[in-house]
């Protein structure tokens, strides 16, 4: 099949693949080592002059990176060949080699790198309520005794996650689980005590390659918080949110810092504009929506099944047991299904189309 030849079997097969085709276009490769053999890659070509660069990121939550890393290998074979004589291109790919490599949004310090962008750890931006929220809920949020079985450890998540929501609702749970906190080591959207590696090096090239340039857009690529087949697009620049705005039917934009879920702590989105030293700096989330329905209900099951499949991986039993749980969070946030890879090649050429008329 035509769209399945972007997408990878597994972290090593993706990574090969988008180091020849880099190679062939005559991009400049850099590996950076995170952990064993496992590398953030970056490829760099600049133009004579520099006017406008493109940045496109992959696989900061390590799973979603499957998704990522086709959108990228698209980019290079269709769309790089038509815009190359004037935009520069920046990839990264694979930003969280460890988690791709090993099927699970966090990195090998359980660290979610979206969350991880902090400058100042000792003064994390969080309200009282959500602090107290996640606090309250340690049951929920980090359970601390090894799991018995799929079974019981669902059907326990169950029954503490609404027994949570009766209390503050179900807006609270998600913000708890989802903005981002510094409470629970072991457990879903840990913002870290430093800044990882990952992070410090995506900051690094931000800061080395933007100099200089008139317009910088900074893509991040991601596959949580929308309906399968859909595209949405997160951005705080209006201008663009008005310029994407017809980029076709199951595409929505939306304003990052009203979008419940989305106004986190520690973002790629605020490591790029703090960044960048560009004259004009846009930042946009890509998520292309692998989930079979979103609505209140599925975003407890959602809840439930991240802190289950993720706590068990941080913590619980022995690696080769937790395949199972592994390859549920792989079906969920990158589906091995013809539908969602026919739509996530077609959505992005389309997308990357749009976008050149303005860019
Ligand atoms: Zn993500």
């Amino acid at each position: 099949m035509e769209y399945e030849k972007y997408f990878s079997k597994n972290y090593y097969q993706a990574r090969q693949k988008f180091r020849k085709l880099s190679l062939k276009n005559n991009l400049k490769l850099e590996s950076k080592k995170i952990i064993d053999d496992l590398t953030i890659d970056f490829a760099f070509l600049e133009t004579q002059k520099k006017e406008k660069l493109l940045i496109l990121v992959s696989g900061t939550h390590g799973v979603e990176g499957f998704t990522g890393s086709a959108v990228q290998l698209l980019f290079l074979k269709k769309i790089f060949p038509k815009i190359k004589e004037h935009t520069s291109i920046a990839l990264v790919h694979s930003l969280n080699p460890y988690g791709m490599r090993h099927l699970r949004r966090y990195n090998h310090n359980n660290v979610d790198l979206n969350r991880n962008y902090i400058n100042n750890f000792e003064n994390i931006d969080l309200d009282k309520r959500t602090i107290s929220d996640i606090e309250k809920h340690r049951h929920m949020m980090s359970p601390q005794r090894p799991a018995k079985s799929y079974f019981t450890e669902q059907l326990l998540h169950y029954y503490y996650i609404f027994k949570t929501i009766i209390k503050i609702g179900t807006s609270r749970v998600i913000r708890a689980t989802s903005k981002g906190q510094n409470i629970y080591p072991n457990t879903v959207a840990y913002c870290g005590a430093k800044k990882e590696e990952e992070t410090k090096y995506l900051e690094s090239i931000i800061k080395k390659i933007t100099k200089d340039y008139k317009e910088v857009i900074f893509i991040d690529l991601h596959t949580g918080t929308a309906k399968r087949n859909t595209l949405n697009i997160y951005t705080r620049n209006k201008e663009y949110k008005r310029k994407l705005k017809k980029v076709n039917k199951n595409t929505y934009l939306k304003d990052t810092k009203t979008k419940r879920g989305m106004d986190y702590i520690g973002g790629n989105d605020k490591l790029f504009l703090e960044n960048s030293k560009a004259e004009k700096s846009v930042e946009l989330t890509l998520e292309f929506g692998p989930f079979s329905r979103i609505n209140s209900l599925f975003s407890i099951e959602h809840t439930s099944f991240l802190i289950t499949y993720e706590n068990m991986i941080t913590f619980f039993g022995p690696k080769e047991k937790l395949k199972k749980a592994r390859q549920k969070l792989k079906e969920r946030f990158s589906p091995n299904r013809k539908d969602y890879k026919k739509f996530v090649i077609k959505k992005s050429a389309f997308f990357f189309e749009k976008l050149f008329k303005y860019f």
